[in-house]
């Protein structure tokens, strides 16, 4: 059994690190304070790293990355910058739907401009009613001779309010008494197709949004996939998503980690430094563990990914669920070692906590993953049948 990357990928992680240290990290800070969009130029330099559209096939625009390689690079811009690799991840999901799943036409129109960056994608399920129970959307998508007019409403969406456009899911119908889910692709400046900010606790620079659909007006080509079919792909991609948020979690891990030790060394109490006290250092050991467990369990799903292994979706979710608690609790010490100084806009812990908080919750909620996990083994569901 293997636990190293190649060099290729050791290679390309740095040349991340170098720029993201030397371009990136030292801007972070004020735009968080400000809560600013990242810049443009930094959104499609995320491009030539592969972190958008680098799974996708070369004929595509991407980099014909495997999933191991993309999640570390992932994780390594989630240590520097979380707000910018959401905005990053969820469009780099938006793409893969349409790249996979889209009309030729749809690739043709939508996808060399998300490629590079030049726009961004939004992907909006949730809504105000519904939330863990994903699959009873109640936005409503009727077909009519010009298309599909949608009403409705979408919550807590990333990059919603700054996206170019993005994949709507709806209700198109009914099939066996459970809505048919259909996928749309809506476009900023549709007319009726409206968005305001939700305000947050973390991730200042990544827009999350409400989104608002009074008779949108969607041309019929707009339809992804299958009519009725689409909470299959909500599924298939929240579940590669449950694989990436576990990198984060990694990286945020040990951004949280590195900020610890270096603070343990520096900072002196009683003639020492604080790092030579026995009960610090239990706090250091528990989150080098809580890390390493987290960076298994992440390359376990990662892995199990590219190898389209049958319990990949178990993995996913396990990595998830594993790594999102690890990292608030690595978060939580390392503001501890940090002592008053933790608690202060001085220092980055409580911006690492405040970036991680979510993670426990986006993508489906831990308990649902508990819930899918004990149902893979038990053959026995607690949610609707
Ligand atoms: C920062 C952030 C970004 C997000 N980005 C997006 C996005 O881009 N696109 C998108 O579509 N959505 C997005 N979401 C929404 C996210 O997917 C939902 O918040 C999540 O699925 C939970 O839904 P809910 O908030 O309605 O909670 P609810 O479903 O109302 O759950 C509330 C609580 O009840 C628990 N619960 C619910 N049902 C059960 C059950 N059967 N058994 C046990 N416990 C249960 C949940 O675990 C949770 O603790 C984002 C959320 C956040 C916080």
């Amino acid at each position: 059994m293997q636990f190293e990357l190649e060099d290729w990928q050791v290679s390309a992680t740095e040349s991340l690190r170098r720029y993201l240290s030397a371009e990136v990290a030292p801007i972070v800070e004020a735009y968080e304070d400000e809560h600013r969009l990242p810049p443009p130029e930094v959104i499609r330099k995320m491009h030539d790293f592969g972190l958008l559209g680098g799974l996708l096939k070369q004929a595509d625009g991407g980099a014909g990355l495997d999933y191991v390689t993309y999640c570390t690079l992932l994780a390594e811009l989630s240590r520097v910058w979380p707000s910018l690799r959401s905005i990053i991840t969820v469009s780099n999901l938006a793409l893969m739907i349409l790249a996979e799943r889209g009309t030729d036409a749809q690739r043709q129109r939508y996808l060399n401009a998300l490629v590079k960056g030049e726009k961004l994608a939004f992907f909006a399920l949730t809504e105000p009613n519904v939330g863990s129970d994903a699959s009873h959307v109640e936005t409503r998508a009727v077909e009519t001779d010009d298309g599909w007019l949608l009403n409705g409403r979408k919550l807590y969406i990333s990059n919603g309010p700054a996206a170019d456009l993005g994949i709507v899911f709806a209700r198109t119908g009914e099939k066996n008494g459970r809505p048919a889910v259909s996928a749309l692709i809506v476009e900023k400046g549709m007319p009726g197709f409206t968005s305001v900010r939700v305000r947050s606790m973390g991730m200042n620079c990544c827009p999350l949004g409400e989104l608002l659909f009074d008779d949108v007006l969607v041309p019929k080509e707009n339809l992804v996939g299958e009519r009725g079919a689409a909470f299959e792909i909500a599924k298939h991609y929240l579940n590669l998503g449950r694989c990436f948020v576990s990198f984060v979690c990694l990286g945020l891990s040990q951004a949280a980690f590195d900020a610890a030790v270096r603070y343990a060394g520096e900072r002196h109490q009683f003639g020492r430094p604080i790092g030579q006290f026995q009960l610090v250092q239990q706090m250091i050991a528990d989150m080098m563990t809580w890390l390493e467990t987290s960076r298994l369990l992440s390359y376990r799903a990662a892995a199990a990914l590219d190898r389209q292994h049958a319990d990949g979706a178990r993995y996913c979710s396990m990595a998830k669920r594993h790594n999102s608690e690890a990292v608030l609790r690595v978060c939580e010490t390392a503001l501890q070692v940090h002592g008053g100084a933790g608690y202060t806009r001085d220092f980055p812990v409580e911006r690492f906590y405040r970036d991680a908080r979510h993670l426990t919750i986006a993508e489906g909620t831990n308990q649902i993953q508990a819930l899918l996990l004990a149902q893979s083994v038990l053959g026995l569901s607690a949610l609707r049948g």
